[in-house]
């Protein structure tokens, strides 16, 4: 028995990256998935098509995750093509890095909309949805900066950081209505946002981490399946972090 099957998961940002891996794990354990992202370019086309080869129903859905208004729209569509949500992924994320003193206001606004305020967005318009259910799993996808902080990140791991207390918040919200909540930390995780970086930074990252490498975006996603799943029916406002060790 998959241990999704039947179940409908939104993964919000998800055309690349670790939004991907976790659409194609979750739908590997059974889950039909809809994912949104900002284009419908080839990335997100050649998305659609690895998901849906795993034998569910896949749909991808062009939003905003930072604009509440689209989120709502995309939701109420969402839910006349599924019928329900099960899951959801808030996983969308940008970086606009740089030190305090010289971050600009739309750098600060910029990550904190998008990070942040689309969490709230998508638990503002799911949230309801899952209570009716009196059942869900709501996982953000936050980082080990939003735990520890990281200098030049201040507007990241403060968004990271709002994230987990998103998450821990809601727990104690909806519990009663049996929605889990739940925050990942990744560590160095390898996808075209760390995958910029020159190789000496990397070489001093893969130094800090006990099990000297980064991650594998699906090493994100089993902890993911774990959480969306009923292997963890108790686990509820917690952080699991996922970094090798780090910290
Ligand atoms: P990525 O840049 O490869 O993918 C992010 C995806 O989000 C892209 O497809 C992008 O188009 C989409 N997106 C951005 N803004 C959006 C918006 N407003 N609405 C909808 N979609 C939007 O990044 P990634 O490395 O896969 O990161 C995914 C998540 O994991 C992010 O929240 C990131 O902060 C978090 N994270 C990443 C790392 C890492 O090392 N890569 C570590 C910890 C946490």
């Amino acid at each position: 028995m998959e241990l999704l099957s039947g179940k409908t998961a939104l993964i919000t940002g998800a055309a690349r990256g670790i939004g991907k891996s976790i659409a194609l794990r979750l739908a590997s354990e059974g889950a039909d998935i809809a994912f949104t992202d900002l284009v419908e370019d080839e990335t997100f086309k050649n998305t659609q098509r690895e998901i849906s080869e795993c034998g569910v129903t896949c749909r991808g859905y062009v939003s905003d995750a930072s604009d509440f208004e689209q989120t709502h729209e995309v939701i109420t569509q969402i839910l006349k093509d599924f019928g329900h949500i099960d899951v959801l992924v808030n996983n969308a994320g940008i970086t606009r890095d740089g030190l305090l003193m010289r971050m600009s206001e739309q750098q600060w606004d910029s990550v904190l909309t998008v990070n942040l305020k689309s969490a709230f967005n998508f638990c503002h318009a799911v949230v309801p949805v899952m209570a009716r259910q009196r059942s869900g799993s709501i996982i953000n996808i936050s980082s080990i900066v939003g735990v520890a902080g990281n200098a030049g990140q201040c507007n990241y791991s403060a968004s990271k950081a709002g994230m987990i207390a998103l998450a821990q918040s809601i727990a104690k919200e909806m519990g009663s209505r049996n929605i889990r909540a739940n925050a990942v930390a990744p560590g160095f995780v390898m996808t075209e946002m760390t995958g910029q970086l020159p190789e000496d930074v990397l070489k001093s990252w893969c130094d800090r981490i006990p099990l000297r490498r980064g991650a594998e975006p699906d090493e994100i996603a089993k902890v993911v399946l774990f959480l969306a799943s009923d292997l963890s029916s108790y686990v509820s406002g917690q952080v699991i972090r996922i970094d090798g060790g780090m910290s």
